[in-house]
């Protein structure tokens, strides 16, 4: 493992996220523990000291989970960073808060007995990373609010000790975080955004990197191998990789993308099996930057995906759906078949109502939930319209 640092702790350049961990099944919420407890002892034993969760993650159970399989471990070996879910809150009287998006349902509470409630989860006095979760267009008012005043008292526990490390994560765009930094100009001292070879252009992850390293600071990656879809590519494009590189896989080439960026500190993996974690930390080895030939070529097979909906697999909009849709690996079929896969259509096979895009009534339960701004009703009725031709 090469390691890296984030205001002057040395940190390992691969971190271990925690928002796909094992599962018994398709419910977030079941955590397989002992499949993920081997996956987290192979991390640290590899010398993987980040580890990253957030309050909302497998519906609160990350936390729990992290906090507890970290805890047979020193303190002081391995650093935590957990999120406040601003982007999921609306502003009740007196201070209290009440929960929307994923959390609808979760009791009402305030910011400091939210965050009291992840260090007592977390089994941790101290987090050693902390972030704005989700910092965009919609999620800003909220984490401006003055009344709420988030950010004044997140400050103010980093001032007793409890946070040693205040961050964001954004899928806003660049204009808005290079406002929000300036804003808060010297508050901050990292800033989490999705950065891949693929939203280098398609959600212009370029210029949000460029606008994070001109305030000095350092960026950690989610979604380096966009939730496992840069894990898989078409065949024709994978077929243009292995001719420069024989026996690479298409993760190690996002990976490595990623590593030619020298403003990225940490790149999160959240990985679901140990088979990727002994891949990524084989990867992470050394650092094996892409050559200035190699970037055109990835750049290449990142303009053949452009037209993709850029769905992460992230799950967030599924609690919702009243017909219980497997709407990611909806999509996953969708992007597929619109890129020539016919294969990709298969999925959709064996009468499995979760995998049936006519059933969406377009509710729109889950319109607004996706950090992506997916149009997921438009989506699941053009797929109607396309199976039935
Ligand atoms: S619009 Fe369709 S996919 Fe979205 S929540 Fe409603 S039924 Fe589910
Ligand atoms: S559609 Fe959006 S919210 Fe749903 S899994 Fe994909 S990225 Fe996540």
């Amino acid at each position: 493992m090469y390691y890296n640092e984030i205001a002057g702790v040395k940190v390992s350049a691969l971190g271990m996220g925690n928002m796909r961990l094992p599962t018994f099944d398709e419910n977030e919420k079941n955590i397989d523990r002992e499949k993920a407890q081997e996956i987290i002892d192979y991390a640290y034993s590899h010398g993987i000291n980040y580890y990253d969760t957030a309050y909302r993650y497998h519906s609160g159970q990350s936390e729990f989970f992290i906090g507890e399989a970290l805890s047979k471990y020193p303190r002081d070996t391995w650093y935590l960073a957990t999120k406040f879910p601003g982007h999921m809150i609306v502003k009740k009287e007196n201070g209290v808060i009440g929960f929307t998006s994923g959390l609808t349902g979760w009791p009402d509470s305030t910011v400091p007995a939210v965050f009291e409630e992840q260090l007592n989860k977390c089994k941790v006095d101290y987090f050693d990373f902390y972030l704005l979760h989700n910092v965009n267009e919609k999620s800003l008012p909220m984490y401006l609010d003055e009344d709420l005043g988030i950010v004044r008292y997140l400050q103010s526990e980093k001032e007793a000790g409890r946070i040693r490390h205040l961050g964001f994560s954004a899928h806003g765009s660049a204009e808005l975080i290079d406002s929000f930094l300036t804003r808060f100009e010297g508050v901050f001292e990292f800033v989490q955004i999705q950065l891949n070879y693929l939203d280098w252009k398609l959600q212009d992850a370029k210029s949000k990197y460029e606008v994070i390293v001109k305030h000095g600071l350092k960026v950690v990656v989610m979604e380096g191998v966009r939730g496992g879809r840069l894990a898989k590519l078409p065949e024709e494009q994978m077929a243009k990789l292995s001719a420069v590189r024989p026996g690479d896989s298409a993760a190690r080439w996002a990976l490595r993308f990623l590593q030619s960026l020298p403003g990225v500190a940490v790149v999160l993996s959240g990985m679901t099996a140990l088979e990727q974690i002994v891949e990524n930390v084989e990867t992470f080895s050394e650092p094996c930057p892409v050559t200035e030939e190699e970037k055109q070529l990835l750049s290449e097979v990142a303009d053949s995906m452009l037209s993709w909906v850029p769905c992460t697999a992230c799950r967030y909009c599924t609690e919702g759906c009243p017909k219980q849709l497997e709407i990611p690996k909806i999509i996953a079929a969708y992007n597929g078949v619109k890129n020539g896969d016919m294969m990709a259509s298969y999925s959709l096979e064996g009468c499995d109502p979760a995998m049936d895009p006519t059933r969406c009534i377009g509710c729109g339960a889950c319109t607004g939930i996706c950090p992506q701004n997916i149009a997921i009703p438009d989506i699941m009725k053009e797929f109607a319209q396309m199976l039935k031709k």
